[in-house]
């Protein structure tokens, strides 16, 4: 598939930012409530500065070392420009993670927790986090198990002191998404956690109707990917 245009990306986002709006007010929300994540992973820098100039500042990469190749000139350029993690982060990478990235979206195990806290220590750089669960129960998939949620987001808060604003999940690929969504709104709820990252491009109306306040879209306003090293896991 070729590379979309500029103008096939700037259409692209004003389609993808008027379904949300659409959704969120069809639920009662405000759309304003919703913020879109536009995931750039094996993108190149034009793509993202093409959504840049449309007006699109957050972006989400799942992967460190891809990001900080491609955002740090971008960053210059764009001060207000907020990235976010939703990759899976090895513990040797959290140094380079929070100071590259604004949110990370995937704490999922103490050791990690531990390992964010200590990086936040030596970098001061504080970025917000987000505790992935794994609402399936998938063996392969991150994200803490949902038995385990309430333990560990209490964990994270307490021991290690992570600024904790939310709740992030990616739903198993062929099963309907609202359940899970549901399950992820109810374990914020009860732990008094405000943010909910849930919704991709084939959901994100489902995602904002249940209650989202980051949505994750890549293929819908960048066109699809080529490779599979992207995978969600
Ligand atoms: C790739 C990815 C997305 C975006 O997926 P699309 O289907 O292209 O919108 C969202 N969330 C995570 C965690 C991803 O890895």
């Amino acid at each position: 598939m070729a590379m979309p245009s500029e103008s096939d990306i700037a259409a692209n986002l004003d389609r993808v930012r008027r379904r949300i709006a659409r959704a969120a007010r069809a639920a009662g929300r405000d759309p304003s409530e919703v913020e879109l994540v536009a995931v750039s992973k094996t993108h190149p820098a034009e793509s993202v500065r093409a959504a840049l100039a449309a007006g699109q500042r957050v972006f989400g990469e799942n992967r460190v070392q891809e990001a900080s190749a491609k955002f740090p000139p971008l960053r210059n350029e764009f001060p207000d420009l907020r990235l976010h993690l939703i990759g899976p982060l090895q513990t040797n990478k959290v140094n380079d993670a929070v100071v590259l990235f604004d949110a990370i979206e995937t704490v999922d195990r103490p050791k990690l927790a531990a390992a964010l806290a200590a990086a936040m220590a030596k970098t001061g750089r504080r970025p917000v986090c987000f505790i992935q669960v794994n609402t399936g129960e998938e063996p392969q998939k991150a994200g803490i198990a949902p038995a385990l949620a309430d333990d560990f987001i209490g964990e994270c808060r307490t021991r290690y002191m992570l600024p904790v604003v939310g709740l992030m999940c990616i739903p198993p690929v062929d099963a309907p998404p609202a359940p899970h969504f549901t399950m992820l709104r109810d374990i914020a709820r009860r732990n008094g956690l405000a943010r909910l990252s849930m919704g991709m491009s084939s959901d994100f109306e489902v995602a904002t109707a249940l209650g989202a306040t980051s949505v994750r879209v890549g293929t819908a306003i960048f066109g699809a990917r080529e490779t599979r090293q992207d995978r969600a896991v």
